[in-house]
């Protein structure tokens, strides 16, 4: 089967990499906060063809944010792509239009808690680790094994006093599979370091039969940003690296022709590079 190609009878959202499926769970979309105050060198006539290009992602001039997870299927290994913003009015930082969602959006597509081999963190942000565990502390995915970079938890091992360091990853110390370099994830599922964004930031490269796509993760956290690469992004724990890692990510996308994804993108967050009117843009494949 060709990459982007769906398989008959899949959920609406599912692409098949090969012989690897990929769904979207969503738990949450809200708006976090201005472009200006994200992007503080970008201005807003800058931003217009973006907000033409990618509707969903603009409340007015504020940053619409969508907080997708992903399940991936490998060789009968499930995987769970980061845990999203975690339950209901927990994140003070952002206005919520819904939250909450990432148990119901799994079971949508035949996903149970127990059914998880692997939770991948991309890195232990806010709004990526939430539903690591209950509002109790409890983990969540109590089959599967957490896998993170040793550089992500060395981070916030000094700031356990965060709410959400404490709820979802002080009840997880001891357990976690702590990774370094680009270490294989499952069959076909390799991650690798995209430094930058924050301590011990990963994506994904998955490729299967001749078929690949990359998982960003927030090395790349606007599409906007496919064509500026050198949009400095404000929230990011390194500027300058995170700028260097973008654009070599983005040179290598826009040579490759496999599926970009990324958990902060419109729709599914799963679509490919294209062209237009000589901007590079992003199309949702699901
Ligand atoms: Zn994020």
């Amino acid at each position: 089967m060709a990459g982007g190609a769906r398989r008959a009878g899949a959920a609406a959202s599912e692409v098949v990499v090969g012989a690897i499926e990929i769904e979207p769970a969503l738990d949450a979309v809200g708006v976090l906060c201005e472009y200006a105050e994200a992007y503080p060198g970008v201005t807003a006539d800058e931003w217009e063809p973006y907000q033409a290009l990618y509707p969903d992602l603009f409340a007015g001039s504020c940053w619409r944010l969508p907080c997708l997870s992903y399940v991936i299927r490998s060789e009968g290994t499930t995987i769970l792509v980061d845990t999203g913003v975690g339950p209901p009015g927990l994140w003070k930082d952002w206005e919520p239009e819904r939250e909450g969602m990432l148990g119901a959006s799994l079971a949508q597509l035949g996903v149970e808690p127990d059914d998880v081999d692997v939770v991948f963190l991309t890195h232990l942000h806010v709004d990526h680790l939430g539903w690591n565990t209950d509002l109790d502390g409890v983990p969540l995915f109590p089959q599967a094994r957490y896998v993170v970079h040793a550089d992500a938890l060395a981070d916030v091992m000094s700031r356990m006093d965060e709410p959400h360091i404490r709820r979802c990853v002080e009840p997880l110390l001891g357990t976690f599979d702590e990774v370094t370099g680009d270490p294989e994830i499952a069959a076909g599922i390799l991650a690798f370091s995209a430094p930058g964004h924050a301590p011990g930031h990963m994506g994904l490269r998955i490729s299967s039969e001749g078929a690949e796509a990359t998982i960003l993760a927030d090395g790349v956290p606007h599409p906007a940003q496919l064509d500026h690469p050198d949009w400095v992004f404000a929230f990011d724990d390194d500027r300058v690296e995170s700028t260097t890692t973008r654009a070599a990510l983005v040179g290598e996308l826009i040579r490759g022709d496999g599926l970009v994804v990324c958990g902060h993108f419109p729709g599914g967050g799963i679509g490919r590079i294209a062209t237009r009117e000589g901007r590079t843009v992003w199309q949702d494949a699901t």
